[in-house]
């Protein structure tokens, strides 16, 4: 088996996805529940107990509430940097598995390559992910990388080299400019932080990052971390979807609370 990748759920309630290869199962994030985790790998056929790794972007609940849960599984380790290591583990009454890295790194787990970069957004030190596995040239196992990119204001130069070459995108399609401006919900206060330059990606932006960072490599996008109220897929669908059509690309639009089918890397 290559590389297999699935969201188990996606949005502001919580976000997390699963990576599997041969010997390696990887979360990319932990923002439920240890028991809805558990819930959630059972339709991918899998469970917490199984989980080796934790790769975790920053301390918000949304990304990081399961965290608490884990005192049962002290085998899961939790890769973070410092600060947000720091930040979650205040609130935990166990001591989590921590492998700190320093944010820029790129290290090895197991079969996989983790690549690490700094991301704008309004937490201690939030990150991206790249995760790659396999080698070029390998007619077995060639390399492949998926890039995970949510939660950031704005894409920074040093953001688009990092995805730039992935075989797999997730990207953050938070909100809907003008669903957000007519929000009744939301103060003002809170509309700016979410669209300011430490908040979160419009369609608008996570399209004209994809078409920043596309190349022929390119093969699937997921949207993610969608806004239950201030975005909706179809608003998504017509903010980017020419755009992908234009690179013959395959996409996958997560609705806020859901997670999506598996693709292999
Ligand atoms: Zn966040
Ligand atoms: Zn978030």
């Amino acid at each position: 088996m290559p590389v297999r990748f699935r969201i188990l759920g996606s949005g502001s309630a919580g976000n997390a996805a699963l990576l599997q290869t041969d010997d390696t199962r990887v979360l990319v994030d932990a923002g439920f529940s240890a028991r809805r985790l558990d819930e959630m790998l059972a339709t991918a056929g899998e469970s917490l107990a199984r989980i080796d790794a934790i790769l975790l972007t920053h301390e918000h609940g949304d990304h990081a509430a399961g965290l608490s849960g884990l005192a049962k599984h002290p085998h899961i380790r939790v890769f973070a940097n410092q600060a947000t290591a720091q930040a979650v583990q205040r609130s935990l009454k166990h001591r989590a598995n921590w492998q700190v890295f320093e944010t820029g790194a790129t290290f090895r787990f197991r079969d996989l390559e983790v690549g690490t970069f700094a991301v704008p957004h309004d937490a201690q030190d939030p990150v991206g992910f790249t995760v790659s596995h396999g080698h070029d040239g390998d007619l077995f196992a060639p390399r492949r990388t998926l890039a995970w990119l949510t939660d950031l204001g704005h894409a920074p130069a040093h953001v688009h080299e990092r995805a730039r070459g992935a075989d797999v995108l997730v990207v953050e399609a938070n909100y809907c400019p003008r669903l957000l401006e007519a929000d009744t919900k939301r103060p003002w206060s809170v509309k700016q932080r979410i669209n300011g330059r430490h908040g979160h990606l419009s369609n608008d932006a996570a399209r004209d990052l994809l078409t920043a960072v596309a190349t022929p490599r390119l093969r699937h996008v997921f949207f993610a971390h969608l806004s239950r109220d201030c975005n909706s897929p179809d608003s998504v669908a017509a903010a980017c979807a020419p755009t992908l059509q234009a690179l013959g690309c395959a996409y996958t639009i997560v609705p806020p609370g859901e997670g999506s089918a598996a693709i292999e890397l």
